[in-house]
């Protein structure tokens, strides 16, 4: 009997820190940028990203907020952001 195991798997890579105002505490902290890949697995080997999110969470109060990818590439457009 074959059996096939497959499934979705979230991937996360942290882009890049940037210092700005919170939206949430106020606080002008550092922002951890993240991507986040979700990934088709099959046997547990991730094979393709099925949808990439970026997003960046706050140090100081963990709040997150979703970014588009133009966000993303003006950040890293202005010098705030390396890979
Ligand atoms: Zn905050």
């Amino acid at each position: 009997m074959m059996l096939l195991i497959f499934g979705f798997r979230p991937f996360f890579t942290a882009l890049a820190t940037v210092v700005f105002v919170c939206n949430f505490c106020g606080q002008n902290v550092a922002q951890q940028v993240f991507k986040q890949t979700n990934r088709f697995t099959l046997f547990f080997i991730p094979l393709f990203s099925t949808s990439t999110k970026y997003y960046v969470e706050c140090s100081n109060c963990g709040g997150t907020t979703e970014l588009t990818r133009e966000q993303v590439d003006n950040m890293e457009r202005r010098g705030l952001a390396q890979r």
